[in-house]
C-alpha cells in the first residue's frame, strides 16, 4: 500500500480559519481508506512562525517539505510582515520555486446556487508560477528589479522554454482529462513582446504536437480578457506567463463568484501544493465568515493530483466525493457563508460538506 505524507501549512489571517476546514474535510472524504495511508504534518510558517521561531519561512519546514509528497498552505498575509527584516520574507515565492511548483492550475467553474455573471462557466488557467516579471523569484542571484537611477524602474521579465512546455503539457493533460472541449489556448501579445511571448507560443505550440487530439488554439491578451467576460463557453483550458494568468485568473474568478469560490493547485514533477487564488482577506479574519470553498477545493485538488499521479483509486473517489458534496452544500444554499448570500460561519459550511460525504 503506497502511504502519504501531507505537510498542514495554514499560513496568515483567514488562513487559520480555513485551512483547518479544509483539512477536516479531506480526512472525512478519506476515511474509507485503510489505516496509516495517510500522515498529516503540520508546519509553522507565517506570522504565527515569525512570532514563534523569529522567521516566517523556518528551515525545518523548507527541509520537512522536501519529505512529503504534498501539502496544503493558507493564503499569506506578508504585506503586515515587518519591513527590511530578511527573516520575515514572503514564504510562498520561495516554496513555489524551491519545489520547482511550475504551474498554477486554477479552474474557474460557475455551480448552481451562485450569483454568478455567467451560468455555464467552466474553465480552467493555467499559470506559470516561477518566472515572469515576479522579480522575487525569477533571478538565481538578486532581484528582478532594479533602479539605475532614482527616477527610473526597470522590471526584468524571465519566460523559459523548458517552464512554457511544462506549463503546456500540465494544459493539454488537463484538457484530455477534462474530456470536454479539448481544447488548450495560449495566451500571449507576441504581436509586442515578440521574443518573450514568442517562445511562450512556440513551446506552446511544440508541446501541441504531441496532443494531436486536443485542439490547441493561441489568444491575444488583451482580446482575450474582453472576450472571457463576453463567451467564457469558448475556453477549455488556457495557457499563461506568470503576470498574465496572475490577472487572468482572479478576473475569471470574479466571472463566477468572487475569490472565495477561485482554487488553485501549484504543481510540479514531484510535487504539488494546494493554494487557494485569494489572499488572506485581513479585513474578514478572525470573523469566521471566510467562505472555506476556495481552500477545501484546493485541497481536493491536491488529492485528485496524488490519486491519478499514483493510480491511486481511493485518493480519486475522496477527490470526486468532496467536490460532490461541496457543490450539493452551494446548491442548498442553507450553509453558505455570507460572500455567498448566506448566513453560516467558516466552520459550520465546512460542517455541512462532511455530513454530506458521510451520507
Ligand atoms: P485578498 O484576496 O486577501 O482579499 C481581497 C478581497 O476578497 C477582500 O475583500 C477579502 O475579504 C475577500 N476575500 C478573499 N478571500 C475570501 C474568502 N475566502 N472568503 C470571503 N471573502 C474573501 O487580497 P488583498 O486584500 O489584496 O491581500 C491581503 C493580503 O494577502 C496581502 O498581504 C497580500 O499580499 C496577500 N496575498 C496573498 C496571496 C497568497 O497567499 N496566495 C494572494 C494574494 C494576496
Amino acid at each position: 500500500m503506497k502511504t502519504y505524507q501531507l505537510g498542514i501549512l495554514e499560513g496568515d489571517d483567514i488562513g487559520l480559519e480555513i485551512v483547518p476546514v479544509a483539512v477536516k474535510v479531506m480526512q472525512t472524504a478519506l476515511q474509507r481508506c485503510p489505516e496509516g495511508k495517510i500522515t498529516w504534518i503540520k508546519l509553522p510558517i507565517g506570522a504565527s512562525s515569525y512570532a514563534e521561531h523569529g522567521e516566517t519561512l523556518p528551515r525545518k519546514t523548507l527541509d520537512t517539505l522536501y519529505t512529503l509528497d504534498g501539502w496544503i498552505l493558507g493564503p499569506i498575509g506578508h504585506m503586515a510582515y515587518p519591513k527590511n527584516d530578511p527573516k520575515a520574507i514572503n514564504p510562498h515565492p520561495i516554496i513555489r520555486r524551491d519545489y520547482d511548483l511550475v504551474s498554477n492550475i486554477r479552474p474557474s467553474k460557475s455551480l448552481p446556487g451562485i450569483d454568478s455573471v455567467h451560468k455555464n462557466m467552466d474553465i480552467v488557467i493555467v499559470r506559470e508560477n516561477n518566472e515572469g516579471f515576479q522579480p522575487d523569484r525569477n533571478m538565481h542571484k538578486g532581484t528582478g528589479e532594479f533602479m539605475p537611477t532614482p527616477d527610473m524602474a526597470l522590471s526584468v521579465r524571465v519566460v523559459t522554454r523548458r517552464n512554457s512546455q511544462m506549463v503546456a503539457r500540465t494544459g493539454f493533460e488537463l484538457a484530455r482529462m477534462r474530456g470536454g472541449m479539448k481544447r488548450v489556448t495560449a495566451i500571449h501579445k507576441n504581436t509586442v513582446f515578440k521574443l518573450g511571448c514568442g517562445l511562450f507560443v512556440d513551446a506552446c505550440r511544440e508541446v501541441s504536437r504531441e496532443y494531436p487530439d486536443i485542439e490547441f488554439t493561441t489568444a491575444v491578451v488583451d482580446t482575450f480578457a474582453m472576450q472571457i467576460i463576453m463567451r467564457p463557453q469558448h475556453f477549455d483550458v488556457v495557457v499563461s506567463t506568470n503576470m498574465f494568468g496572475d490577472i487572468l485568473t482572479d478576473e475569471a474568478a470574479g466571472l463566477v463568484g468572487g475569490l472565495g469560490m477561485a482554487p488553485g493547485l501549484c504543481a510540479g514533477d514531484r510535487y504539488a501544493m494546494a493554494q487557494a487564488t485569494h489572499g488572506s482577506a485581513p479585513d474578514i479574519a478572525g470573523k469566521g465568515i471566510a467562505n472555506p470553498y476556495a481552500m477545501i477545493m484546493s485541497g481536493q485538488m491536491l488529492l485528485a493530483w496524488l490519486g491519478m499521479k499514483h493510480k491511486d483509486t481511493d485518493l480519486v473517489s475522496a477527490a470526486a466525493a468532496i467536490a460532490n458534496a461541496i457543490e450539493a452544500v452551494v446548491a442548498e444554499k442553507r450553509h453558505v457563508t455570507p460572500d455567498l448570500g448566506g448566513t453560516a460561519e467558516t466552520e459550520a459550511m465546512g460542517e455541512a460538506v462532511c455530513r454530506k460525504l458521510l451520507q
